[in-house]
């Protein structure tokens, strides 16, 4: 049996795994990053936890076959440094931030954009796993009978991040920013809402958890009658879930505000589909208001298509797989051992 390291930098915590070539999970752990301190003092603090997770494991570094790091971007991946990172800080800007966790770990890893990592996984031994492609014979018979080799992994939190696998592996685009779907234009009125980037119009403006915060805020401060007027400061708390438990509680506005969001969705995966023609889209992250395990969730979904179904080609909306995803948490690490083990 072969053994894969995978390492998760993330702006509080940093998740180490590792895993087995089935993509099984042997060990895993979870160090606090401590931006604030700057790169070296994670880096150091991270292969401590990394020793950690291989003792737990039985292992020693001899045993890891391929190991790999993701990072949020932006970032140069053939450059193996960072870019002008919005969550990490001053300190961690343009830092080789890949070669130095190697050094600091005693083992090479491969580097990866987090959202890639959490979409390889997902395809790897998450939905992607077992989901079996639409091949269409011209005389329109669809037969699902062998596995999908491309996928969208859409991560719905306080942006939306993106995953594109293409030919079972992760497409970064030509310059690292491949997948920064977040940003894709999705309102070109004068009006239009403001990303967290700056700019107007972007597909993050409306359809993450902060666009869900911001909307909700607007429609109580309206005036208009709805029992989220008593949780406007929970919304800063706990959440877009504040909206979800309103709607589940039946309050109208809360459902409505639901239904635009999946709406807003819809507009960019359809883009997406007639880009990429992916053999399907999945939709994870924080804000999946309980998924197909709940009747909210399963009612997203559906909105979804079914706005899917109105703007999309007939083709295209028949031929792609759209649902959540299965992984939680641990995908960033789990994926990023994936792309290692993929790249051997
Ligand atoms: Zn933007």
């Amino acid at each position: 049996m072969k053994y894969y390291l995978g390492i998760d930098l993330g702006g509080t915590n940093t998740k180490i795994g590792i895993l087995d070539e089935n993509g099984t999970i042997v060990a895993k752990g979870s160090v606090p990053t401590h931006i604030q301190e700057g790169p070296e003092a994670a880096c150091q603090r991270i292969a401590g936890g990394v020793d950690e997770v291989l003792k737990q494991a039985g292992l020693t570094r001899a045993d890891i076959a391929k190991a790999g790091l993701a990072s949020a971007g932006p970032m140069d991946i053939p450059g193996r440094t960072l870019r002008e990172t919005a969550n990490l800080g001053e300190k961690w800007k343009y830092c080789p931030i890949a070669d130095m966790m190697s050094e600091a770990c005693g083992i090479y890893l491969e580097f990866a954009n987090d959202a890639s990592a959490a979409a390889f996984a997902e395809y790897w031994v998450g939905k992607g796993k077992d989901a079996k492609k639409h091949t269409v014979n011209q005389q329109g018979v669809v037969t699902l009978d062998k596995p999908i080799t491309s996928m969208v992994l859409l991560t719905l939190g306080t942006g939306i991040g993106c995953g594109i696998i293409i030919n079972k592996m992760v497409y970064d685009g030509e310059h690292s920013q491949g997948g920064e779907y977040g940003h894709a234009l999705i309102d070109t009125t004068p009006n239009a809402r403001i990303c967290g980037c700056g700019r107007p119009g972007h597909y993050e403006a409306y359809g993450s958890a902060t666009a869900v915060i911001s909307r909700t805020k607007e429609i109580i401060d309206s005036g208009v009658k709805t029992s989220l007027a008593a949780r406007r400061a929970d919304l800063d708390e706990i959440g877009a879930k504040v909206v979800a438990e309103e709607a589940q509680n039946g309050d109208e506005v809360a459902m409505q505000i639901i239904l635009d969001t999946a709406k807003y969705l819809a507009i960019g995966i359809v883009t997406l589909m007639h880009t990429i023609d992916p053999d399907a889209i999945y939709l994870g992250g924080a804000m999946t208001f309980g998924g197909n395990e709940s009747e909210l969730g399963r009612t997203f979904i559906k909105a979804i298509r079914d706005e899917i179904k109105v703007r999309a080609l007939p083709t295209c909306s028949a031929t792609t797989i759209v649902d959540f995803a299965a992984l939680g948490g641990d995908a960033g690490f789990i994926g990023a051992a994936g792309i290692a083990k993929a790249m051997e």
